[in-house]
Protein backbone atom coordinates (compact mmCIF):
# COMPACT_ATOMS: atom_id res chain seq x y z
CA UNK A 1 0.00 0.00 0.00
CA UNK A 2 1.39 3.53 -0.54
CA UNK A 3 1.77 5.20 2.70
CA UNK A 4 1.94 8.81 1.20
CA UNK A 5 -0.45 8.67 -1.35
CA UNK A 6 -1.72 11.96 -3.82
CA UNK A 7 -4.65 13.56 -2.94
CA UNK A 8 -7.11 14.35 -5.37
CA UNK A 9 -10.42 16.39 -4.94
CA UNK A 10 -13.39 15.77 -7.98
CA UNK A 11 -16.19 17.65 -8.01
CA UNK A 12 -19.22 16.43 -9.12
CA UNK A 13 -17.99 13.06 -8.09
CA UNK A 14 -21.53 11.94 -6.59
CA UNK A 15 -22.52 9.72 -9.66
CA UNK A 16 -21.72 9.81 -13.52
CA UNK A 17 -18.37 10.38 -15.23
CA UNK A 18 -16.96 12.10 -12.13
CA UNK A 19 -17.82 9.14 -9.92
CA UNK A 20 -15.97 7.19 -11.98
CA UNK A 21 -12.95 9.20 -12.20
CA UNK A 22 -12.95 9.16 -8.42
CA UNK A 23 -12.86 5.24 -8.12
CA UNK A 24 -10.55 4.85 -10.90
CA UNK A 25 -8.19 6.99 -9.15
CA UNK A 26 -8.30 5.32 -5.66
CA UNK A 27 -8.07 1.98 -7.83
CA UNK A 28 -4.94 3.48 -8.86
CA UNK A 29 -3.56 4.15 -5.23
CA UNK A 30 -5.09 8.04 -5.05
CA UNK A 31 -6.78 9.32 -2.19
CA UNK A 32 -10.02 10.66 -3.56
CA UNK A 33 -11.98 13.29 -2.21
CA UNK A 34 -15.33 13.01 -3.75
CA UNK A 35 -17.04 16.80 -4.38
CA UNK A 36 -20.00 17.23 -4.23
CA UNK A 37 -23.28 19.60 -3.52
CA UNK A 38 -25.23 17.75 -1.04
CA UNK A 39 -22.87 16.01 1.38
CA UNK A 40 -25.77 12.69 1.94
CA UNK A 41 -24.45 12.23 -2.27
CA UNK A 42 -20.80 12.45 -1.20
CA UNK A 43 -21.37 10.28 1.52
CA UNK A 44 -23.41 7.77 -0.99
CA UNK A 45 -20.52 7.68 -3.07
CA UNK A 46 -17.98 7.28 0.02
CA UNK A 47 -20.23 3.88 0.60
CA UNK A 48 -20.12 2.87 -2.95
CA UNK A 49 -16.51 3.17 -3.42
CA UNK A 50 -15.99 1.29 0.27
CA UNK A 51 -18.34 -1.54 -0.88
CA UNK A 52 -14.99 -1.91 -3.14
CA UNK A 53 -12.58 -1.46 -0.30
CA UNK A 54 -11.83 1.73 -1.70
CA UNK A 55 -10.95 4.46 1.25
CA UNK A 56 -12.13 8.25 -0.08
CA UNK A 57 -13.83 11.19 1.93
CA UNK A 58 -16.98 13.78 1.19
CA UNK A 59 -16.64 17.04 1.34
CA UNK A 60 -19.79 19.53 0.43
CA UNK A 61 -18.42 21.44 -2.75
CA UNK A 62 -21.21 23.53 -4.48
CA UNK A 63 -20.29 25.21 -7.82
CA UNK A 64 -22.82 27.56 -6.79
CA UNK A 65 -21.60 28.60 -3.22
CA UNK A 66 -18.82 30.38 -3.83
CA UNK A 67 -18.54 31.94 -0.45
CA UNK A 68 -18.04 28.05 0.37
CA UNK A 69 -15.10 27.88 -1.54
CA UNK A 70 -12.21 29.12 0.62
CA UNK A 71 -13.72 26.76 3.46
CA UNK A 72 -13.56 23.45 1.25
CA UNK A 73 -9.89 24.46 0.85
CA UNK A 74 -9.16 24.64 4.48
CA UNK A 75 -10.85 21.22 5.22
CA UNK A 76 -8.16 19.80 2.22
CA UNK A 77 -5.34 22.11 4.40
CA UNK A 78 -6.37 20.91 7.79
CA UNK A 79 -6.42 17.13 7.03
CA UNK A 80 -3.99 16.58 4.01
CA UNK A 81 -1.73 19.73 3.81
CA UNK A 82 -1.99 20.12 -0.13
CA UNK A 83 -3.52 19.07 -2.95
CA UNK A 84 -2.49 16.85 -6.03
CA UNK A 85 -4.76 17.05 -8.39
CA UNK A 86 -8.17 18.67 -8.98
CA UNK A 87 -10.45 17.33 -11.34
CA UNK A 88 -13.09 20.19 -12.63
CA UNK A 89 -15.59 17.63 -13.20
CA UNK A 90 -19.17 19.10 -11.74
CA UNK A 91 -21.41 20.28 -14.63
CA UNK A 92 -25.28 21.17 -16.08
CA UNK A 93 -26.91 21.50 -19.07
CA UNK A 94 -30.27 23.40 -18.76
CA UNK A 95 -33.88 22.22 -20.61
CA UNK A 96 -34.24 25.75 -21.61
CA UNK A 97 -30.66 26.10 -23.37
CA UNK A 98 -30.90 25.55 -27.09
CA UNK A 99 -29.69 27.68 -30.43
CA UNK A 100 -28.64 30.82 -30.22
CA UNK A 101 -31.92 32.68 -31.98
CA UNK A 102 -33.95 30.66 -29.00
CA UNK A 103 -32.02 29.24 -26.07
CA UNK A 104 -33.17 31.55 -23.18
CA UNK A 105 -30.67 33.97 -21.64
CA UNK A 106 -31.31 32.91 -17.94
CA UNK A 107 -30.55 29.15 -19.00
CA UNK A 108 -27.53 30.07 -20.15
CA UNK A 109 -26.29 32.46 -17.50
CA UNK A 110 -27.35 29.19 -14.88
CA UNK A 111 -24.85 27.02 -17.01
CA UNK A 112 -22.11 29.55 -17.24
CA UNK A 113 -22.81 30.15 -13.32
CA UNK A 114 -22.23 26.90 -12.68
CA UNK A 115 -19.69 25.36 -15.47
CA UNK A 116 -17.37 28.32 -15.66
CA UNK A 117 -17.80 31.07 -12.85
CA UNK A 118 -18.29 28.07 -10.41
CA UNK A 119 -15.14 26.28 -11.66
CA UNK A 120 -13.09 29.22 -11.78
CA UNK A 121 -13.71 29.90 -8.13
CA UNK A 122 -12.85 26.37 -6.97
CA UNK A 123 -9.49 26.15 -9.11
CA UNK A 124 -9.11 29.16 -7.01
CA UNK A 125 -9.49 27.76 -3.73
CA UNK A 126 -7.25 25.03 -4.68
CA UNK A 127 -4.15 26.89 -6.10
CA UNK A 128 -2.93 27.36 -3.03
CA UNK A 129 -2.92 23.84 -1.73
CA UNK A 130 -1.94 22.31 -5.66
CA UNK A 131 0.66 25.15 -4.98
CA UNK A 132 2.49 22.95 -2.67
CA UNK A 133 2.27 19.82 -4.20
CA UNK A 134 5.50 18.36 -6.53
CA UNK A 135 3.64 17.33 -8.73
CA UNK A 136 0.13 18.91 -9.23
CA UNK A 137 -2.32 18.05 -12.06
CA UNK A 138 -5.60 19.98 -13.14
CA UNK A 139 -8.15 18.38 -15.48
CA UNK A 140 -11.00 20.49 -16.39
CA UNK A 141 -13.84 17.98 -18.29
CA UNK A 142 -14.66 20.17 -20.72
CA UNK A 143 -16.44 18.69 -24.38
CA UNK A 144 -15.85 18.59 -27.63
CA UNK A 145 -19.12 20.99 -27.91
CA UNK A 146 -16.92 23.81 -26.60
CA UNK A 147 -14.47 23.90 -29.57
CA UNK A 148 -15.26 27.12 -31.54
CA UNK A 149 -13.09 25.68 -34.47
CA UNK A 150 -15.56 22.18 -34.84
CA UNK A 151 -19.04 24.18 -33.97
CA UNK A 152 -18.25 26.41 -37.33
CA UNK A 153 -16.98 23.47 -39.50
CA UNK A 154 -19.90 21.79 -41.21
CA UNK A 155 -18.37 18.62 -41.18
CA UNK A 156 -18.16 17.85 -37.86
CA UNK A 157 -20.50 16.27 -35.88
CA UNK A 158 -20.85 18.87 -33.41
CA UNK A 159 -21.95 21.44 -36.28
CA UNK A 160 -25.35 20.71 -35.55
CA UNK A 161 -25.63 20.35 -31.72
CA UNK A 162 -27.00 24.34 -31.10
CA UNK A 163 -26.91 24.84 -27.21
CA UNK A 164 -25.71 28.08 -26.71
CA UNK A 165 -24.97 28.02 -23.27
CA UNK A 166 -23.28 24.93 -22.47
CA UNK A 167 -21.34 25.17 -25.49
CA UNK A 168 -20.01 28.79 -24.98
CA UNK A 169 -19.45 27.31 -20.89
CA UNK A 170 -16.88 24.68 -22.40
CA UNK A 171 -15.39 27.09 -24.90
CA UNK A 172 -15.19 29.04 -21.87
CA UNK A 173 -13.64 26.86 -20.12
CA UNK A 174 -11.21 25.83 -22.27
CA UNK A 175 -9.87 29.51 -22.35
CA UNK A 176 -9.17 28.62 -18.34
CA UNK A 177 -6.89 25.88 -19.53
CA UNK A 178 -5.07 27.74 -21.63
CA UNK A 179 -4.56 30.77 -19.83
CA UNK A 180 -4.10 29.09 -16.31
CA UNK A 181 -1.49 26.53 -18.24
CA UNK A 182 0.48 29.75 -19.42
CA UNK A 183 0.21 31.71 -16.04
CA UNK A 184 1.83 28.38 -14.76
CA UNK A 185 4.33 27.67 -17.01
CA UNK A 186 6.64 27.95 -14.91
CA UNK A 187 5.30 26.21 -12.12
CA UNK A 188 4.84 22.04 -10.59
CA UNK A 189 1.00 22.76 -12.13
CA UNK A 190 -0.41 20.76 -14.93
CA UNK A 191 -3.35 21.94 -16.62
CA UNK A 192 -5.44 20.26 -19.28
CA UNK A 193 -9.25 20.31 -21.11
CA UNK A 194 -10.30 16.70 -21.39
CA UNK A 195 -13.33 15.91 -23.27
CA UNK A 196 -14.48 12.36 -22.03
CA UNK A 197 -16.23 11.51 -25.07
CA UNK A 198 -20.17 11.07 -25.19
CA UNK A 199 -20.85 9.28 -21.95
CA UNK A 200 -24.45 7.73 -21.06
CA UNK A 201 -24.94 9.55 -18.01
CA UNK A 202 -27.70 11.58 -16.88
CA UNK A 203 -26.88 14.81 -18.30
CA UNK A 204 -28.02 13.52 -21.31
CA UNK A 205 -30.51 11.03 -20.67
CA UNK A 206 -28.23 8.34 -21.27
CA UNK A 207 -28.15 8.46 -24.99
CA UNK A 208 -25.01 8.44 -25.39
CA UNK A 209 -22.88 5.69 -26.93
CA UNK A 210 -20.00 5.31 -24.04
CA UNK A 211 -19.72 3.57 -20.68
CA UNK A 212 -18.95 6.02 -17.90
CA UNK A 213 -15.92 3.05 -17.39
CA UNK A 214 -14.68 4.07 -20.80
CA UNK A 215 -15.47 7.79 -20.21
CA UNK A 216 -13.64 8.40 -17.45
CA UNK A 217 -10.52 6.61 -19.18
CA UNK A 218 -9.23 9.94 -19.86
CA UNK A 219 -9.46 12.62 -17.51
CA UNK A 220 -7.74 9.72 -15.25
CA UNK A 221 -4.67 9.53 -17.82
CA UNK A 222 -4.36 12.97 -17.28
CA UNK A 223 -5.18 13.22 -13.73
CA UNK A 224 -2.05 10.83 -13.30
CA UNK A 225 0.23 12.14 -15.91
CA UNK A 226 3.87 11.75 -15.08
CA UNK A 227 7.03 14.15 -14.83
CA UNK A 228 6.72 14.34 -18.96
CA UNK A 229 3.58 15.94 -18.35
CA UNK A 230 2.40 18.35 -21.30
CA UNK A 231 0.30 21.61 -20.42
CA UNK A 232 -2.37 23.63 -22.51
CA UNK A 233 -4.14 20.89 -24.02
CA UNK A 234 -7.22 19.70 -25.04
CA UNK A 235 -7.60 16.19 -25.81
CA UNK A 236 -10.30 13.86 -26.73
CA UNK A 237 -10.59 10.02 -26.78
CA UNK A 238 -9.67 10.13 -30.63
CA UNK A 239 -6.46 12.41 -29.92
CA UNK A 240 -5.97 16.10 -29.67
CA UNK A 241 -9.21 18.11 -30.31
CA UNK A 242 -9.06 22.11 -32.05
CA UNK A 243 -9.84 24.56 -29.59
P1 LIG B 1 -24.03 13.89 -14.50
O1 LIG B 1 -24.16 12.42 -14.34
O2 LIG B 1 -25.26 14.73 -14.61
O3 LIG B 1 -23.11 14.43 -13.32
C1 LIG B 1 -22.91 15.80 -13.13
C2 LIG B 1 -22.30 16.00 -11.76
O4 LIG B 1 -22.11 17.41 -11.55
C3 LIG B 1 -23.22 15.52 -10.63
O5 LIG B 1 -22.45 14.98 -9.59
C4 LIG B 1 -23.89 16.80 -10.18
O6 LIG B 1 -24.35 16.78 -8.84
C5 LIG B 1 -22.69 17.74 -10.31
N1 LIG B 1 -23.09 19.13 -10.20
C6 LIG B 1 -23.99 19.80 -10.93
N2 LIG B 1 -24.10 21.06 -10.48
C7 LIG B 1 -23.25 21.19 -9.44
C8 LIG B 1 -22.90 22.23 -8.55
N3 LIG B 1 -23.50 23.43 -8.60
N4 LIG B 1 -21.95 22.01 -7.61
C9 LIG B 1 -21.36 20.80 -7.52
N5 LIG B 1 -21.66 19.76 -8.31
C10 LIG B 1 -22.60 19.95 -9.26
O7 LIG B 1 -23.20 14.26 -15.80
P2 LIG B 1 -21.84 13.68 -16.43
O8 LIG B 1 -22.15 13.31 -17.81
O9 LIG B 1 -21.21 12.70 -15.54
O10 LIG B 1 -20.99 15.01 -16.51
C11 LIG B 1 -19.73 15.18 -15.88
C12 LIG B 1 -18.94 16.22 -16.67
O11 LIG B 1 -18.65 15.70 -17.97
C13 LIG B 1 -19.70 17.53 -16.91
O12 LIG B 1 -18.82 18.62 -16.77
C14 LIG B 1 -20.14 17.41 -18.35
O13 LIG B 1 -20.33 18.66 -18.96
C15 LIG B 1 -18.96 16.66 -18.93
N6 LIG B 1 -19.23 15.98 -20.20
C16 LIG B 1 -20.12 14.96 -20.26
C17 LIG B 1 -20.34 14.32 -21.46
C18 LIG B 1 -21.29 13.17 -21.59
O14 LIG B 1 -21.46 12.67 -22.71
N7 LIG B 1 -21.92 12.71 -20.51
C19 LIG B 1 -19.64 14.72 -22.62
C20 LIG B 1 -18.74 15.77 -22.52
C21 LIG B 1 -18.53 16.38 -21.30
P3 LIG B 1 -25.90 16.41 -8.48
O15 LIG B 1 -26.00 14.92 -8.48
O16 LIG B 1 -26.07 17.03 -7.15
O17 LIG B 1 -26.77 17.03 -9.54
Amino acid sequence: MDTNPRVALVTGANKGIGLEIARQLAQAGVFVIIGARHIGRANAAVADLAAQGLVSEPLLVDLNDLEGMPQAARAIEDKYGRLDILVNNAGIVDPDDGAPSAGMPEAARRIMDTNFIGTLAVTQAMLPLLRTSQAARIVNVSSSLGSLTLNGDPDSPYYAVRLIGYNASKAALNMLTVQLAAELRDTNIVVNSVSPGYVATDLNGHSGPMSVQDGARLPVKYALLGDDAVSGRFVEPDGSTPW
